[in-house]
């Protein structure tokens, strides 16, 4: 049983899309009219009416792509951070030659947003104004949600643009995309179709920056996805597009609410199963994702995982970088959020702890 924050268990309606006869993408309409509607659903499911992108390639890929597009050599970017994707962004920036400013926290603590209003006063001053904003709504590998909503719509009043990872909540969690230049999504966490696919929706003030720097780059430039009418790039992933249909259409048959409310349930009854076996929350209950729980196991998240594995035959996370032997993650996102399967996770790892 496959329990961990993406990829997610993918269910068979999901699967057997992926076994349906082909369209060329490059030739035939109907793959075009499937691009639109999928395009759409997403639009729905971000709940906005900016444009969406569906690019080929994992999530990974709609990051790099974000910042490739935008930031040219010398712009400066504001990088939000408590986590190691918030982090991952600065690496980014400045690989594209952008100059990263990181205002970074502790991993168990919350965004400072207090430092980016004296950042943005800061640049105002001396004239040296940030581009754009990136930041993290939920960082996978601390289980954190992180609030964004008031520092997102202080960061477009001042004229930055603000580009989010929301790539383990989408679906799972309302996303905060009222303020949002680009918001980044990915195939595999909570719309649990296979990895494969970045999903980027682009705003007009993006479309136009970008339109104006013109990037060289070919598979990150995110240019030639504005108008898709004559062709794709290149030849788009078929399969995987068709997989991402059929799981958008089983998230908007169920509805937003009652996919979040499936989430939230999930996450509570995981949370609860772990208070009883003596386990603590990282970083605490009032921040902790519904998508994803991470326990704070000190050294002992390899063995735990790979007991669990053994034994019971449920797969789960540890942690990620410095943290990796310290944090235990069960994903309950997409598919997975489901409070039985949850159940069945922590029985197996209540017998774990049991044997130890
Ligand atoms: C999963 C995930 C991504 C996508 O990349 P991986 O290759 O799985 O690391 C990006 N951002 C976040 C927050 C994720 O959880």
């Amino acid at each position: 049983m496959l329990m961990t924050p993406g990829p997610t268990a993918v269910p068979r309606r999901v699967r057997e899309a992926m076994s349906e006869a082909m369209p060329n993408p490059d030739v035939e309409e109907a793959f075009a009219e499937r691009y639109e509607d999928v395009t759409r659903k997403l639009a729905t499911v971000y709940g906005t009416d900016d444009d969406l992108v569906v690019l080929g390639g994992e999530g990974i890929l709609g990051l790099e792509a974000a910042v490739a597009s935008i930031v040219e050599p010398g712009d400066r970017v504001l990088c939000l951070s408590n986590g190691l994707y918030g982090d991952g962004f600065a690496d980014f920036v400045e690989s594209y030659g952008g100059e990263a400013t990181l205002v970074g926290s502790e991993y168990a603590d919350p965004l400072d947003v207090e430092r980016v209003e004296e950042a943005l006063d800061e640049a105002d001053a001396d004239g040296s104004e940030f581009e754009a904003a990136t930041m993290v709504h939920c960082e996978t590998p601390t289980g954190t949600l992180n609030e964004i909503g008031d520092v997102l719509e202080l960061l477009q009043d001042r004229g930055v643009l603000t580009i989010i990872d929301a790539v383990s909540s989408l679906g799972g969690a309302p996303v905060p995309t009222a303020h949002v230049d680009v918001c980044l999504g990915a195939s595999q966490k909570c719309f649990s179709a296979p990895p494969g696919l970045s999903t980027v929706s682009v705003s007009d003030a993006v479309w136009d920056a970008v339109e104006a720097r013109d990037p060289e780059t070919l598979y990150t430039n995110l240019l030639p996805w504005r108008d898709v009418s004559d062709g794709f790039p290149y030849t788009h992933l078929s399969a995987n597009v068709a997989a991402l249909d059929a799981a958008l259409d089983l998230l908007l048959e169920e509805g937003l609410d009652a996919a979040y409310a499936r989430h939230e349930a999930a996450a509570e009854r995981c949370r609860e199963r772990g208070r009883a076996l003596g386990l603590v929350l990282y970083p605490d209950r009032e921040r902790s994702s519904p998508t994803v729980t991470a326990f704070h196991v000190p050294g002992r998240a390899t063995e735990l995982q790979r007991r669990l594995d053994e034994d019971h035959d449920v797969v789960v996370a540890t942690g990620l970088g410095e943290l990796a032997d310290d944090i235990l993650r069960v994903g309950h996102m997409g598919f997975n959020a489901d409070v039985e399967r949850v159940e069945r996770t922590m029985d197996a790892l209540g017998a774990v702890l049991d044997a130890a």
